[in-house]
């Protein structure tokens, strides 16, 4: 029963999301946990879609036309800000959505790490 166990591979749970690993029932979790195509989900509330943080990317510009900027982190990062959603995405690939909302004597800013 071990020894079958250990040969049954099977597909990760993100298999559905681009991710090609087959794995025995003891790799499976562990694979899982820093697997690199968990999906993200989009932040709009009354939309469904899940995808990796590529196709999440690709998502909002063509599905929502929310404007992004790539950004390097540095001290000071430089963009224009209008009201509305902005997305931020870096080189390795963290994602942060700004949401900009001009009231009447402020900004109001709110930002969102997306992780998996
Ligand atoms: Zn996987
Ligand atoms: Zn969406």
């Amino acid at each position: 029963m071990e020894r079958l166990m250990e040969s049954v591979k099977v597909p990760c749970s993100n298999a559905k999301y681009g991710c090609v690993e087959k794995l025995t029932y003891y790799q499976k979790d562990e694979h899982e946990k820093a697997c690199p195509n968990t999906p993200c989900f989009c932040p709009e509330s009354s939309c469904t879609f899940a995808g990796a943080t590529d196709d999440l990317l690709d998502h909002f510009t063509s599905g929502h036309n929310w404007p992004s900027t790539t950004i390097k982190y540095s001290r000071d990062v430089k963009f224009r800000l209008e009201p509305g959603i902005h997305f931020l995405h870096t080189k390795d690939r963290q994602l942060f959505l700004l949401n900009v909302v001009l009231e009447p004597v402020r900004l109001a800013i709110s930002v969102l790490c997306i992780q998996p």
